[in-house]
């Protein structure tokens, strides 16, 4: 075996599992079609969870020091915005960074843990049998082939691995499109003419501002028809009364609504995650974070398996944990383009206006806000139904003693064992778990009457205890973790 896993595609998500598989020491290798990074950038934002992320791994800062945080979101346009500053997060709020720079920093932590992308090198094809996979790639050279024990496709919404590999991505083609244009920045004053007029507009940081507009004479043409200059600022015109003194384009293109989902995350030894399992119309700003999230709940599980420890079932939980994830992000991206198409079509304007009054109406309820803020945010992502509120839910950030964050016990990628009844010891486990002798924190009426939780690498809450004697946890410990380590060995 050449390596232990192939990750297809050096995007966010790609970059991402590349540094979960590193931190976890599996032996992976990163294939990426193109020959530099992607300097334009379709993502703006990274949303709670995504930063929370980053948190969990200790490299939040490097994010921070570069994004611009806001406190809110939007949902389908409404102008009531989604109430992110109440949310009980660390970073209550979205980050606002352009995708190229989270791309950057991404790569940055791969290479810090010894990984980097060969770019130039497309995988073509894969052919898997019960011992690995050989991918097939395409390079400056010439073609070869890489035996991996996985390959993970990364590769966007055209993805090569997940075709090579048999998973179907059922779902529909675009029937509607919007187009963007990033141009030389304009001012504050051409920014709020652009927003009162239903055409979002939001300055870049790197000297330019984008625009992203639906046209109602535009938007049944197909996403594959180049954007012209003339066409965008026809457009802009129409919405606006003016081209709001935009020019020097720097980029245009065209997105839509194909909405296609995965069947399954996982054939064998392949898997899919990010774009390559879903795409969407980037409506309130989810695909990019949502990738990050697959990978975050995938490295462990396959770095487990590659190593040898993973109990059994732990694999496949990865599409069962993140496909109704797909599925929920797929359906309220549906009903938010749907909100935003109605408009643009004469005969249902007006009823499709009267329709948005009413949900921005049902939005200033504050515990509506929260569900939909929740949801977008992803903070609100719950995996399984255990009757136990906590399990499956991500582990709130609380201290646990002596200053220290729970957030800051998760970095090395191992689980956390806060044991607030007894000594935190995990002896047989600790090389996979980090036992903390934990003091319960005061203000989090979640937590009351908790003797033990195990908090999983990807900051989500495997299992609780209530019981005084602790009873249970050498069962958890095997269930999540595996057999203890003289088993192993
Ligand atoms: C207009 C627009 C705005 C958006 N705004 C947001 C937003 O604000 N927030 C948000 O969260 N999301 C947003 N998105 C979505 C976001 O851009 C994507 O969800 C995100 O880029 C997906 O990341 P990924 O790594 O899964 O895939 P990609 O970014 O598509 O990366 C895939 C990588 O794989 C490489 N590749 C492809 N084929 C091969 C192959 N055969 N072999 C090797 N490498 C290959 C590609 O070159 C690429 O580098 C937006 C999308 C659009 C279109």
């Amino acid at each position: 075996m050449n390596v232990d896993v192939v990750v297809a595609g050096a995007g966010p998500t790609g970059l991402m599992l590349a540094g979960e598989l590193a931190l976890a020491g599996v032996r992976v290798l990163v294939l990426e079609r193109r020959e530099a990074p992607q300097r334009d950038s379709r993502a703006l934002s990274l949303h709670p969870r995504s930063v929370e992320l980053m948190d969990l791994r200790g490299i939040a800062e490097g994010f921070l020091a570069r994004g611009r945080p806001v406190p809110g979101w939007h949902f389908a346009g409404l102008p009531t915005g989604l109430n992110f500053a109440d949310l009980d997060s660390p970073h209550p709020y979205s980050l606002f960074l352009a995708q190229s720079h989270t791309e950057e920093l991404l790569a940055e932590r791969a290479a810090e843990l010894g990984v980097r992308p060969r770019r130039g090198h497309a995988v073509t094809g894969l052919r898997q049998d019960v011992d690995g996979v050989d991918v097939e790639v395409r390079g400056p050279d010439g073609d070869y082939l890489v035996r991996a024990g996985f390959v993970v496709g990364c590769d966007g919404g055209r993805s090569v691995v997940r075709q090579a590999g048999g998973i179907g991505f059922p779902g529909s083609d675009s029937t509607f499109s919007a187009m963007l244009g990033d141009f030389a920045q304009v001012g504050p004053e051409a920014v709020r003419r652009a927003g009162e007029h239903g055409v979002l507009a939001a300055p870049l940081g790197n000297g330019a501002t984008r625009f992203v507009l639906p046209d109602a004479e535009r938007m049944r043409v197909p996403v594959s028809e180049p954007v012209t200059e003339a066409e965008f600022l026809a457009a802009l015109r129409r919405a606006t009364g003016s081209t709001l003194g935009v020019a020097q384009p720097r980029w245009l293109s065209r997105f839509g609504n194909a909405t296609r989902l995965a069947d399954r995350y996982r054939n064998g030894r392949v898997l899919v995650a990010g774009d390559a399992a879903h795409i969407h119309f980037p409506a309130a700003g989810q695909g990019l974070n949502v990738g990050l999230q697959d990978a975050m709940n995938l490295g462990w599980k396959l770095a487990a398996e590659v190593k040898g420890w993973a109990p059994a079932g732990l694999l496949d939980s990865y599409h069962a944990e993140r496909h109704p994830v797909g599925q929920q992000v797929v359906d309220n991206t549906m009903a938010q383009t749907l909100l935003l198409e109605l408009m643009l079509m004469p005969e249902y304007r007006r009823p499709v206006a009267a329709l948005r009054a009413v949900l921005d109406d049902l939005l200033g309820i504050e515990e509506v806000n929260l569900r939909l803020a929740g949801r977008i945010s992803a903070l609100d992502t719950r995996y399984g139904t255990a009757a136990e509120p906590l399990v499956g839910a991500r582990m709130p950030d609380v201290v646990v003693g002596a200053g220290r964050r729970v957030y800051e016990l998760v970095r090395d990628g191992r689980f956390v064992l806060l044991d607030f009844a007894g000594d935190g010891e995990v002896a047989r486990w600790a090389d996979r778990v980090r036992g903390v002798r934990a003091r319960v924190p005061a203000g989090h009426p979640a937590l009351d009457g908790v003797r033990a939780v195990l908090v999983r690498p990807d900051g989500h809450v495997a299992w609780v205890s209530r019981s005084e004697a602790g009873a249970g946890r050498e069962e958890a410990l095997r269930e999540w973790v595996g057999a203890p380590a003289e088993v192993v060995a």
